[in-house]
């Protein structure tokens, strides 16, 4: 095995719990890996510090994968995902989606899988992962037992790691569009043809959250996706709830997801571009009770921090502006780049320039199938702030 040696500065990132480790964090490698390769990794001073995946074409060239002198096998994957599996005892039911293993939040770098009732959904988003997909599906396929292992392995940061994008069943074959339960409500998720793995499973709590403020209300959901917020909101005795997709796909599925729970009648979704439909409804002074943001992340790089601000001023500028007083923003920012402090200083620029006085009532974050270290502040991604309008 070869052994990649860090200098003071990787030593002290692993030491402080994180698993990336950069190419400026290494000394050098000793021995020859292959992209995704296990290695051993030591200390300037050659002490053995753990074990982790190597990768020279990514930025991320080693993820850490232990600090104990354990091997990094079926039996490694094994634990990790029972221990993962384990701590969602409490989701687990036949119709239930949740995120069973959550990459870092989990301690297996680049691997995700979701459960959608019946089937399990993974991703290998990184070259070291990918290199351990046998024995890893082996491991969910015992220990989860679904109908079938569906591969969402299209996800572009896969690229970056120089590995193919695909997707199809990995175990089984079993149906691509399953319907399951969250709270009272029934969603149709399609796993191999939704976003990301099939449905946004990390704005479940907030969803079951924004049910409390829903009756008797008016809803505008922008970036609605499958009706996620809306359906629910509906469901829980909002009057009205339109939502908004720029996807004709997310837009057709949200339609039929509110006939599935029978809200068709309370439910209006349309296809169009979130910003250009806030600027017009600012135009003619329509009024909501409630809004709901919950745009794509706008950034996924440092270095574009100023404009994907600039975006999330202009939309929430205009989305305080189209609230009754007493009418409640749910706004939501899945960037990591933008943490809660420079979100909720951006929610304060946009209040001052729409001359609204806003109360927070909640800030809250990912639901905690998605577990945040302390230490690894890229687990921490998701800010979801509701707001009242006074
Ligand atoms: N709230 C949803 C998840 C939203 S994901 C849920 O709970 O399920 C973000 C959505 O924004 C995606 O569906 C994507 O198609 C949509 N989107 C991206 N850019 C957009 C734009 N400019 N206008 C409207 N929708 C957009």
């Amino acid at each position: 095995m070869a052994t990649a040696v860090l200098r003071g500065s990787g030593q002290r990132r692993l030491l402080r719990g994180h698993p990336w480790i950069y190419r400026s964090d290494i000394q050098e490698v000793q021995g020859s890996a292959e992209p995704g390769e296990v290695v051993d990794i030591a200390a300037p001073n050659r002490q053995f510090l753990g074990r982790g995946t190597y990768n020279p074409r990514s930025q991320i060239v080693l993820r850490v994968l232990t600090t104990e002198a354990e091997a990094i096998d079926a039996a490694f994957l094994r634990r990790r995902i029972a221990a993962a599996a384990a701590r969602r005892q409490g989701l687990a039911g036949p119709e239930a989606a949740y995120r069973v293993v959550s990459s870092e939040g989990d301690l297996l770098p680049g691997l995700i899988v979701d459960r959608y009732g019946p089937v399990a959904v993974a991703q290998f988003l990184t070259a070291g992962m990918d290199r351990l997909r046998e024995a890893t599906l082996e491991a969910v396929e015992s220990l989860l037992t679904p109908r079938g292992i569906y591969l969402r392995n299209d996800a572009s940061v896969r690229a970056l790691e120089g590995l193919p994008l695909e997707r199809g069943w990995a175990r089984g074959d079993g149906p691509e569009q399953v319907e399951i339960r969250e709270g009272p409500c029934r969603f149709r998720v399609d796993v191999a043809g939704g976003q990301k793995t099939g449905f946004f499973l990390d704005q479940r709590e907030n969803r079951l959250a924004a049910r409390e403020v829903a009756a008797g209300r008016t809803v505008l959901d922008c970036f609605c996706y499958t009706g996620g917020f809306a359906v629910h909101l509906a469901e829980a005795g909002a009057t009205l709830v339109e939502g908004v997709d720029i996807s004709p796909e997310a837009v057709a599925a949200a339609e039929a997801n509110a006939r599935l729970n029978g809200l068709e009648g309370r439910c209006r979704f349309r296809t169009a571009n979130a910003f250009d439909e806030l600027r017009a409804l600012d135009k003619t002074r329509r009024q909501y009770d409630c809004l709901i943001l919950d745009p794509p992340a706008f950034t996924k790089g440092k270095e574009a921090v100023g404009a994907a601000l600039r975006g999330y001023k202009e939309i929430n500028l205009r989305a305080m502006r189209l609230l009754r007083p007493g009418g409640i923003l749910i706004t939501c920012s899945c960037s990591y780049h933008i943490d809660e402090a420079t979100f909720l200083a951006m929610l304060e620029e946009a209040a001052a320039d729409a001359h609204c006085r806003m109360r927070v009532l909640a800030v809250r974050t990912q639901a905690a199938d998605h577990p945040i270290l302390l230490g690894v502040r890229e687990t921490r991604y998701l800010k979801c702030v509701f707001l009242e309008r006074l």
